[in-house]
């Protein structure tokens, strides 16, 4: 029987829209691409988000490791005051693809080091924070959450080693100033 080809490798990719949960999402726009193994599949939208930071890890092996990640919204801190996560993709490989008008499109990959499976941390929406409250402490009061969402090494088995594909621009319709 042919394999579907509407989701890589048969599988069904969790979709997520990250938007609503992360900083400068009404300005600016990502959206992350995964295409499955084979050579003849498709790109598949995954994970839909604001703004994202993309960095190289200071530990330099033979492959160049990144991680990707995404801010909560400003305010979310975990009980220690550094700002919450919404997202962290391992990854490798990250290169520019392309750029035009205000966009950019990087390519590379996910880390297919089974090592950085307990990177791959994606915020559920449909899930309540773990031990959310709000500090008092501070002028305004403000919500404390997880630092990082929890890790999915099970989905990060069924897509390390894909190639992802990163499109960042403006948003298409931007809120008045
Ligand atoms: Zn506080």
């Amino acid at each position: 029987m042919p394999r579907s080809k509407e989701e890589p490798e048969g599988f069904v990719l969790p979709k997520v829209d990250l938007r609503p949960f992360t900083r400068d999402s009404k300005k600016i726009d990502t959206r992350i691409f995964l295409k499955g193994h084979d050579y003849e599949s498709k790109q598949f939208l995954w994970i839909h988000v604001g703004a994202v930071e993309i960095r190289r890890s200071p530990e330099q092996g033979e492959v160049e490791q990144y991680i990707l990640r995404a801010h909560r919204l400003v305010g979310y801190t975990d009980f220690e005051h550094d700002s919450a996560k919404a997202l962290t993709i391992p990854m490798i490989g990250v290169k520019l693809a392309t750029g035009f008008s205000g966009c950019v499109r990087l390519i590379g990959w996910i880390d297919f080091n089974p090592e950085r499976a307990n990177d791959l941390r994606i915020f559920n929406p449909n899930a309540l924070d773990k031990e959310a409250s709000t500090c008092k402490d501070c002028e305004k009061p403000h919500p404390i959450v997880q630092y990082v969402p929890s890790p999915d090494p099970v989905l990060f088995n069924k897509i390390r080693g894909m190639q992802v594909e990163i499109f960042i621009g403006a948003t298409s319709d931007p809120e008045p100033a």
